[in-house]
């Protein structure tokens, strides 16, 4: 349905399945995810989540559990290619090269409000012993603070849990259209000192993000975020809000060399 360039990885209504596992098989080889031996070479086992914007985070250890749900995972064992899968919301990787284990998160902004990365913060240093301070984090890309139009209810909710949370929404006021035209019928309305004009609201949700990792003790010069705006760029990359759903997904993965 995208095309064969367009590399959807998720399985959406919109895209025939073969073609889908075509393009993991071929993204796999690409991302380096293949054993080789005699017979041949032979593809990681992808581990991915049935997601649902919660803090659930999974372990993952062969046998891998198929139907995993959550929007975590974290593994230390080398060979497995840990995914997840976004058109707007950020993929999050966290890597602690000290004890070789690696993790994957998926933040939206009810995830982020949960805080998804903070806690596998949390869940990689009591599996694997891993200190913030080791860790590395790649923030993907997602939908940014340039277009991620939220409600005030979204503010409050992060007003509510996070100290922080002013400087990560921006407020544009909207044009009226009939204010602009009859700007008498408004001048006696207006209080003063307020505009009455509707307001629109924007999240920051990579620096929401980056937030918590700072705030759990992981290094500012450890954590670098992708520049690429979703909505901005559906020129390369899938945005469910500006496709308006109709949208392929994007897979952010990591995983440990054996
Ligand atoms: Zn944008």
């Amino acid at each position: 349905m995208y095309g064969k360039a367009a590399l959807n990885l998720g399985l959406t209504k919109d895209d025939s399945k073969s073609a889908v596992q075509r393009n993991r098989a071929a993204f796999l080889a690409e991302v380096g995810a293949k054993c080789k031996s005699n017979s041949g070479s032979s593809l990681w086992p992808l581990v991915m989540l049935r997601q649902i914007h919660s803090d659930i985070i999974r372990f993952v250890e062969p046998p891998v559990e198929s139907q995993l749900v959550g929007d975590g995972l974290v593994t230390n064992t080398p060979g497995l290619l840990l995914a997840i899968q976004t058109a707007d919301c950020l993929p999050i990787i966290l890597v602690d090269p000290k004890s070789r284990a690696v993790g994957v998160f998926h933040a939206g902004w009810r995830g982020t409000i949960k805080r998804i990365v903070e806690k596998g913060v949390g869940e990689m240093r009591r599996r694997f012993g891993s200190r913030a301070r080791d860790l590395e984090a790649a923030i993907g890309p997602g939908i940014h603070g340039c277009c991620y139009e939220v409600g005030e209810e979204v503010r409050e909710k992060f007003e509510s849990q996070f100290g922080y949370a002013a400087k990560l929404f921006r407020e544009v006021e909207e044009p009226d259209p009939v204010r602009e035209k009859y700007p008498m019928l408004f001048l006696t309305a207006r209080a003063p000192g307020h505009s009455e004009l509707p307001k629109k609201i924007f999240l920051d949700l990579v620096e929401a993000n980056r937030q918590q990792l700072l705030a759990v003790g992981v290094p500012a010069k450890s954590i670098e975020a992708s520049s690429l705006c979703t909505n901005c760029r559906t020129d390369l990359l899938f945005s469910y809000r500006a496709e308006k759903g109709k949208t392929g997904r994007m897979m952010g993965v990591v995983g440990i060399r054996p």
